[in-house]
């Protein structure tokens, strides 16, 4: 079988890590303000800025999930194919892709592919041959029904 797997808010804590940074770049506690940063619509000059800034050094400091390397490297031995599917870089964010290659180094989980730029993961899993996809936004799963 040929699962995809999401990195943010997936495999990755990146939402508290985005809203702990934004919260102090931008002095507020707004949180319908901070919101706007994880609607790609919404992303205006200033959010742009934040994200240009913070972007890698968010990437590098991002905590794993909770047995999430386990669980891949079960998938792997049990002869699945795992590929990452990931909308990292469908803004044109400086050294995402380097940063999000090292990450996985880093922390050593192998997997067969990293997909980036999928603007639409239902166009990305149909490319990919994908089986099952393993997403942590409703919106996602429910349009790849
Ligand atoms: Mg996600």
């Amino acid at each position: 079988m040929t699962i995809g797997v999401d990195i943010d808010d997936t495999i990755t804590n990146s939402h508290e890590l985005i809203i702990k940074y934004a919260k102090e770049y931008f002095c507020t506690d707004d949180m319908v303000f901070i919101n706007n940063i994880f609607h790609v619509a919404k992303i205006d000059n200033e959010l742009f800025s934040f994200y240009d800034k913070y972007i890698v050094k968010m990437i590098n400091e991002y905590t794993l999930k909770d047995n999430i390397k386990e669980v891949i490297e079960r998938l792997s031995e049990k002869g699945h194919k795992v590929i990452i599917i990931t909308a990292r870089c469908y803004t044109p964010f400086d050294g995402v892709i380097e940063a999000t290659k090292n990450y996985f180094k880093k922390h050593k989980i192998n997997v067969d592919k990293i997909v980036f730029r999928a603007k639409s993961k239902v166009k990305a899993c149909k490319e990919n041959k994908v089986d099952l996809m393993i997403d942590d936004s409703i919106e996602i799963v429910k349009k790849l029904k």
